[in-house]
């Protein structure tokens, strides 16, 4: 449905795309996922073809931005970091103009108004001025602005920014709602939005496609070995030669000992699940483990560690 090819972009002396190559499939659902400055907004620009890339080719369901921009720009819906909005119109009003823009005509029109506006849930606010909209409902309206037309394709850049908790919960479910007649790439800084809404993750930084995954498979492949924080009665001699004789364990530390307790971090030699095995271990030889946590590996560190920005924060 989408491909996106080596895609370059600069301004000036700086190079904000190097080189960015994806597709995603119809009716997916794909998060574009980067720190601030990333490139993410410029991609997205370019894919919409509101920005010129420097080289690089953006197809849309088959039509290139470049040679066919007319019909490869109908296939799309976006909703820009700042949304396009009026707000001296009327949602209702607002909504009806974005219809003349795209051609939407006649008693279809109408039709078109009250269905995006039921799909985003503003209808009842239909009557209210825009600037008097909260910042959620704004969203909302801008994500109806993008709904007109019924494009198979609906870009969001950054579509929870500034959203507060309620907000978002209620903005990534329609996203959802969208991934079932629409492709939605829409993007984040935050893994958990990614996460929670995307079923394809885009990780870029500095301009760079560093990963290309589902959530799940990129979790698993980055994981480090499972790390397990444990507490046991007993002294720091009595743990160390019980975790030395595991063939489970592949390293540990000793952190701390205080009034018979033992705090140990232990690696998994293996990236099983090794808790059960551990408690038996110390439980064999009559040591209780008071707590017992497991340590998983986010996508958050996935993502530190693809952008490199974990090195500073490794030492603590
Ligand atoms: P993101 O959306 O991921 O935060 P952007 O695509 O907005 O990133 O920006 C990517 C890089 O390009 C940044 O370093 C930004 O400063 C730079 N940039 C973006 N727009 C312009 C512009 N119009 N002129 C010059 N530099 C720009
Ligand atoms: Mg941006």
């Amino acid at each position: 449905m989408i491909e996106v090819k080596d895609l370059a972009k600069d301004y000036g002396e700086h190079h904000a795309l190097k080189g960015i190559s994806f597709s995603v499939d119809s009716g997916r659902i794909a998060g574009l996922l980067g720190p601030n400055g990333a490139g993410k907004s410029t991609t997205m620009n370019i894919m919409t073809g509101c920005l010129t890339p420097t080289s690089g080719q953006v197809i849309i369901d088959g039509c290139d931005m470049d040679q066919d921009p007319v019909r490869a720009k109908e296939k799309i819906g976006y909703l820009p970091e700042l949304p396009p909005l009026y707000e001296d119109m009327t949602v209702r009003e607002y909504l009806g103009f974005v219809c003349d823009l795209k051609k939407v005509k006649g008693k279809e029109k109408k039709t078109v108004v009250e269905e995006v506006m039921e799909a985003v849930k503003v209808t009842e606010l239909s009557g209210r001025l825009i600037r008097n909209l909260s910042k959620g409902y704004k969203q909302r309206v801008g994500l109806a602005q993008a709904l007109i037309g019924n494009p198979p394709v609906i870009i969001l850049d950054e579509p929870t920014v500034g959203l507060d908790p309620n907000q978002i919960i209620e903005m990534r479910e329609l996203i959802r709602s969208l991934g079932n007649k629409h492709t939605v790439i829409l993007s984040s800084h935050i893994l958990s939005e990614v996460n929670a809404v995307c079923d394809q993750v885009l990780i870029i930084d500095d301009g760079r496609l560093v990963a290309e995954d589902t959530p799940e498979h990129l979790s698993d492949h980055y994981a480090e070995r499972d790390r397990l924080l444990l507490e046991v009665r007993g002294s720091s001699e009595e743990v160390s030669r019980i975790l030395e004789g595991s063939p489970l364990v592949e390293s540990f530390e000793l952190f701390g000992e205080a009034e018979g307790i033992v705090n140990v971090k232990v690696e998994s030699a293996s990236d099983k699940d090794i808790r059960d095995e551990l408690f038996f271990l110390f439980a064999d030889k009559r040591l209780a483990i008071v707590k017992l946590e497991r340590e998983s590996v986010s996508l958050e560190d996935v993502f530190l560690k693809l952008t490199g920005q974990d090195e500073e924060k490794e030492d603590e």
